[in-house]
This record gives C-alpha cells, sequence and structure tokens, in this order.
C-alpha cells in the first residue's frame, strides 16, 4: 500500500478505491502489520477492536453507576446526568445527552484510576466512545458499523498525532480533546453516510473549533477541567459532523487545520502546557485545592523551584 502523509491524499485514495475512510484505514494497518510480521489479517485487527469496544462499554457503565477519583475533586457527576438524563431532560432527550452521559461516565472511570481505553490519550478518553456509544442507538449501527466507526476515528488520530500532535504537554488541551473532538466528528459523520470529503471536513470543522485550548489541570491531576471538557468535546463534534453532512466546507483544509493547530501548540507558552502554572490551575481556588490535597497526603508533589514563567 502507498504510504501517504496527508489527508489530501488519503480523499484522493478512497474516490478512486470507492472506500470509506475506515476501508482506508484498516487496509493501512493491515499492511503495517504484514511488515512487522504480526498476525494482518481483518479478523485479528477487528479482534483487538473489539477488546477496545468492550472496554469503553464496561467504563461507560461502571462510571454511570458512580464512580469517585481518588483526590475526592471529583466524581458522581455521570450518576446525576443520567438521572436528570431519565428523570427531566427540560431540554429533551437527544444524543448530545446520551453522549455526554457517556463521556462524562467514562472520564470519571479514568480519573478513578479505573480502566479505560485511551482515546487518543486518557484525558479525553471520553469523547470518542461517548458519541460512539449514543450513536449507536440512534443510528441502529451493526457491531461492524460500530468498530469501523472506531479505525476511522483511530486512523483520524493517528494521522493528527503524525502531522501534529495529541500531546497537552505539547500541544495543549486542543491537541487532546481538540483532536478527541475531531476524531469522533469524522466517524460520527461517516457512520452517518458521509462521504470520506464530508468526514475530513467534519473533523477540521472540530478541530478548528477548539483551537487554542489551554491544558490547564488543577492540582496536577486529569480531572478539572478535563472531565467536563470532554462533554464540550463531544457537543462540538456531533455538530461539526451535522454541519459536514448538510454539506458546508471547512474553508481551510484539514491537512492545513490540522498544521494550524501544531504550530498553535508551539506558540504556546508552557504554563499552559499541563504544568498547571497557568489558567484555571492558577486560580485561587485551585490554589486552595493544590493545598488541601498537599495536606491529606494522599497525593505528593515534586516541589518546582525557580520563579514561575511568565504568561
Ligand atoms: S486539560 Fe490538559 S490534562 Fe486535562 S484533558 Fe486537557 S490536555 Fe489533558
Amino acid at each position: 500500500m502507498r504510504r501517504v502523509t496527508t489527508f489530501a491524499q488519503i480523499i484522493r485514495t478512497c474516490e478512486e478505491e470507492n472506500w470509506k475512510l475506515a476501508d482506508y484505514f484498516l487496509y493501512q494497518e493491515m499492511d503495517w502489520r504484514q511488515r512487522e510480521g504480526e498476525d494482518s489479517s481483518p479478523e485479528a485487527i477487528l479482534e483487538k477492536m473489539e477488546i477496545n469496544l468492550q472496554v469503553m462499554e464496561s467504563a461507560a457503565k461502571e462510571g454511570i453507576g458512580g464512580v469517585q477519583s481518588y483526590s475526592g475533586l471529583t466524581g458522581y457527576d455521570a450518576t446525576r446526568l443520567n438521572a436528570y438524563r431519565s428523570e427531566k431532560a427540560p431540554l429533551g432527550k437527544s444524543i448530545y445527552l446520551d453522549a455526554i452521559v457517556n463521556a462524562i461516565a467514562i472520564n470519571e472511570v479514568n480519573a478513578s484510576m479505573g480502566l479505560i481505553c485511551a482515546t487518543p490519550t486518557a484525558g479525553s478518553c471520553g469523547v470518542v466512545p461517548g458519541i460512539l456509544l449514543a450513536a449507536r442507538e440512534h443510528l441502529k449501527l451493526t457491531r461492524r458499523q460500530q468498530l469501523d466507526f472506531l479505525i476511522t476515528s483511530g486512523g483520524c488520530g493517528l494521522m493528527i498525532g503524525n502531522l501534529a500532535s495529541i500531546s497537552g504537554a505539547e500541544g495543549g488541551c486542543q491537541a487532546e480533546i481538540g483532536s478527541a473532538s475531531g476524531m469522533a466528528a469524522a466517524a460520527l459523520a461517516e457512520a452517518a453516510g458521509g462521504t470520506p470529503q464530508a468526514s475530513t471536513n467534519a473533523l477540521a470543522i472540530a478541530l478548528k473549533g477548539l483551537l487554542g485550548l489551554v491544558c490547564d489541570p488543577v492540582a496536577s491531576l486529569v480531572e478539572v477541567p478535563c472531565i467536563k471538557r470532554n462533554a464540550t468535546g463531544v457537543v462540538n463534534a456531533i455538530a461539526s459532523a451535522e454541519m459536514a453532512l448538510a454539506g458546508m466546507q471547512s474553508r481551510i483544509p484539514t491537512d492545513e487545520v490540522i498544521s494550524a493547530m501544531h504550530s498553535v501548540g508551539q506558540l504556546m507558552p508552557s504554563a499552559l502546557r499541563e504544568t498547571a502554572l497557568g489558567g484555571l490551575a492558577l486560580t485561587p481556588t485551585a490554589r486552595r485545592y493544590t493545598r488541601e490535597l498537599k495536606q491529606t497526603g494522599k497525593i505528593t508533589w515534586k516541589e518546582r523551584k525557580g520563579p514561575l514563567p511568565s504568561i
């Protein structure tokens, strides 16, 4: 299989071969496995994806059942949201609310040190499965279509990681929640019948929506604002997929949007890239939480030497 480095090339190949993005990324994975001397059959790859999907399903169930983080900063919000969905939901039941419940549940399980599947990272692990588990009900997806959803989102994440970054420490939260939102938007658009062009438009629109988002975890823990940002990523992804399916295009091509995300990350001061030295992490309330958590002795931090970097 020809090696490609841009979404423009991937779209061209998909159009020539009449493939979906899921077909492209599956063949790419088969090709890589063959080169590595691993089992390169589609069955072997789908089997691995099935394991990932089962981890996601269990995490959603566990989170909705109620979990709390070790620090005590977060927990039980998925349970609250689930009860709100069943008993009230004054704004109406929708794929948005279903996906938010799952996303918060899965990210709460991450904060409680439970088992999750990083998509693309642990901090952003709720976005892709949150949408998939909601979309499969709304779109009546078969099991194979659900695995294709994961193959498409995973392939898009790999591209973003190679062309830019999926690390908050390197590119800020736009690289984590932003990438997750782009991955989910592309997979959702495809699951709803969108072409590769429409799906990559969805990715670009989603990534643009969260461009510049900083990484500022309170007390250096992947909890606040991370868990609620998974809901933000979900809503942004669904809206982006809707826009792309309606025929709206990203005026800036997908590859250039990813490149812009990379350059924004490079320009971002280190205080806003997972060091907890800026943004929400430096608010008076966050400092109080940090002090209180230190006093409990449950969590320890290495003392930072030297002055705070300028923002
Ligand atoms: S704020 Fe930072 S740690 Fe939290 S999800 Fe975003 S990138 Fe990850």
